[in-house]
């Protein structure tokens, strides 16, 4: 199986395949064998994965077919647990989006001084990466209005880490995913999580929160 496939099966465009060969990828790894039909399927996922197997571009694919063209404001939201991923995820969507129109940006700095300025680049942009920490301190300034309401992706990327951290890390996260979710609004966002490993935090999370969850487990 190459990512040719997902052309004749899910409509993805031969654009977006060329992009995926032009990033050195031929095949894709089990992760992205797994995942991407889930969510090219419109279908919510736990995905259990190791580090490094592939799963960025596991998500970034189906979420850049889901999005096609730019329509104005964000519409996939990438959470993890720090900076750095947040700035290697935003790398490879750089990569992966070349050949479309779609905006991506990461959440860099919460200075206050920038908050205006991160406004402003999320409002144009169609793929958001972020710590929840960032995304739910803009949320939270009063000066500002950014809206999720057109999410359609929603992306928890090293959940285990999110839910897993001392108990007050993750209830604060847990706090800060129901203010993400209820901005998300509900109708046609989905939520395709990747993990590690399965936790019980992350069971009953997702148990409570997302219906027709598919468990993916490379
Ligand atoms: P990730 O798990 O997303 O951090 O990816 C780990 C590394 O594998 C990154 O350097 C990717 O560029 C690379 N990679 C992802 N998918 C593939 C693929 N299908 N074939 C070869 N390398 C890949």
């Amino acid at each position: 199986q190459d990512f040719s496939e997902l052309v004749s099966r899910y409509n993805v465009s031969e654009a977006l395949v060329d992009t995926v060969k032009q990033c050195g990828y031929s095949e894709p790894t089990p992760v992205q064998r797994q995942a991407m039909p889930c969510m090219l399927e419109d279908r919510q996922i736990l995905a259990c994965a190791p580090t490094g197997s592939g799963k960025t571009a596991a998500f970034l694919v189906p979420i850049l077919h889901a999005l096609g063209a730019p329509q104005g404001g964000p519409r996939a939201l990438i959470l993890c647990p720090t900076r750095e991923l947040a700035q290697q995820i935003y790398r490879e969507a750089l990569r992966l989006s070349a050949s479309s129109q779609l905006r991506c940006s990461v959440v860099r700095s919460i200075k206050e001084s920038k908050v205006k300025e991160r406004e402003a680049t999320i409002r144009k942009s169609d793929i958001i990466v972020s710590t929840p920490n960032r995304l739910c301190y803009l949320l939270n300034q009063d000066n500002v209005n950014i809206s999720l309401d057109k999410i359609r992706w929603l992306i928890i990327d090293e959940a285990d880490k999110l839910f897993e951290g001392s108990e007050d890390q993750s209830s604060d996260f847990r706090q800060q995913m129901e203010q993400i979710l209820a901005a998300c609004g509900s109708k046609q966002r989905r939520v395709a999580m990747f993990s590690a490993t399965h936790t019980p935090r992350l069971a009953q999370w997702s148990r409570r929160h997302l219906r027709g969850l598919i468990n993916v487990t490379v």
